[in-house]
């Protein structure tokens, strides 16, 4: 029931999908001229390195050594076959997971905080700044500055800081330096937006320090795709040629990319985001050119956008809260490659609860979306009669969101 393989098999090489998707990928545009940006415009905020990445036509991209020896600590990281949750669905379906949660920071976001920090540290950046709202990306880049020695600067949602502390307490044991943001507001609750505009301030002000993005960029999701390598090895491992169906939460589009664009080529192999209906953003927003923060310094992003100007409710499932998704999950989704669908959180922890009584693992409630289309899905495969292999992304558990289970299972949770 559970798949795992030895750390030498973690993938020498990152799958970049951009040379096989189904159109091209519209460049980002500078926001003043709206002419493709160059290079010179990102160097500011990015190393040499990563900015390559970010514009490659090339199918793979070999991972430096240093960042596998790194990944090798948690990687490969199990695929687990739901048994006891396909029982109790009585379904035909075999559902398999990925399980990214095993790693130090709980998701699967070190995969790519490890390669940003090693890139930015061999150009000799010493300091990385970046935005965090409940507290993920900022403890998995905390983790991934310590292991290089560099700092690291937090700016965090005012109104998450003083509600969650113990994803700031992870950040501080891992010597990254956390503050509210907006710094100069004391009274303003913050969002994403108030944070990046933070964290790139800080950034270019200073010659030793570099901004980092959790999500959303195609090196992001290229970094990610270790975990899809490592499952279609694994699927045939549980003899399994391929799924008929890859399913993944979908925020800013990083785990989902991660597990899902190595099968893109394949096109037998259906492909399906998550996300809440609060904020629908590849199932209701529009697909047009936007700004990545809500300030609107940011270059311009073709991709599904609810609008930079949009400010979600504030849901449990917090990394799930932005305004657009990544340029390559949006074009996956405009050519009908990859379909999308969208639940209000009771459904969604109606879920989680189904599958830590039947499996054990607390999931995230980013995660719990994705198990929530999972169940629907091994229903339809019932009620049908089909014989279908799903495979969904284990982004995280959900040991620091026990105030969100403790809300659901009081009865205190608002739909929406
Ligand atoms: C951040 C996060 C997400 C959402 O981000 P993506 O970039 O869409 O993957 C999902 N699950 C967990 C556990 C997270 O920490």
């Amino acid at each position: 029931m559970r798949w795992t393989m030895s750390s030498d098999r973690v993938p020498e090489a990152w799958y970049n999908v951009v040379p096989h998707l189904p159109e091209p990928l519209q460049p980002p545009l500078h926001p003043g001229t709206r002419e493709p940006v160059t290079p010179d415009l990102l160097t500011p905020l990015f190393p040499m390195a990563l900015i390559r990445q970010e514009m490659s036509a090339e199918t793979y991209i070999d991972i430096p050594g240093e960042v596998l020896d790194i990944l090798r600590m948690w990687r490969p990281t199990p695929l687990i076959r739901a048994r006891r949750l396909e029982q109790a669905l009585d379904t035909p379906a075999r559902i398999y997971f990925k399980d990214e949660s095993v790693s130090p920071a709980g998701s699967h976001k070190p995969n790519t905080a490890i390669p940003q920090a090693f890139y930015n540290k061999a150009e000799g950046v010493k300091r990385l700044t970046t935005e965090t709202g409940a507290g993920q990306w900022g403890s998995a880049l905390s983790y991934a500055c310590s292991l290089f020695d560099m700092e690291c600067k937090v700016y965090m949602v005012r109104a998450s800081y003083e509600q969650k502390p113990y994803r700031r307490v992870m950040m501080e044991t891992w010597g990254g330096e956390v503050v509210p943001s907006p710094i100069d507001q004391p009274d303003h609750p913050g969002s994403l937006g108030t944070a990046i505009t933070d964290a790139v301030r800080d950034a270019v002000s200073r010659d030793d320090s570099h901004y980092s993005l959790g999500s959303v960029l195609n090196h992001v999701l290229l970094h990610q795709t270790v975990i899809g390598l490592e499952a279609r090895e694994q699927l045939q491992l549980a003899g399994e040629e391929k799924p008929d169906l890859v399913i993944g939460c979908c925020g800013g589009g990083s785990n989902l990319g991660g597990l899902a664009l190595p099968f893109v080529a394949d096109p037998d192999v259906e492909l399906l985001a998550v996300e809440p209906s609060s904020c629908p953003t590849l199932t209701e927003g529009k697909f047009e050119y936007d700004f990545g923060d809500s300030a609107g310094m940011t270059p311009l992003l073709a991709m599904y956008t609810l609008g930079h100007d949009f400010i979600p409710p504030s849901i449990h499932a917090g990394g799930l809260r932005y305004h657009g998704d990544a340029p390559i999950i949006s074009n996956l989704v405009k050519a009908g490659r990859m379909r999308a669908t969208a639940y209000p959180q009771g459904k969604v922890f109606e879920a989680a609860i189904q599958f830590a009584r039947t499996q054990g693992p607390i999931p995230a409630p980013e995660t719990a979306h994705a198990i929530r289309a999972t169940i629907d899905e091994a229903i339809r495969a019932r009620e049908e009669g089909q014989e279908r292999v799903i495979l969904f992304g284990y982004s995280g558990h959900g040991l620091l969101d026990l105030q969100a289970y403790d809300d659901y299972l009081a009865g205190k949770l608002e739909d929406v």
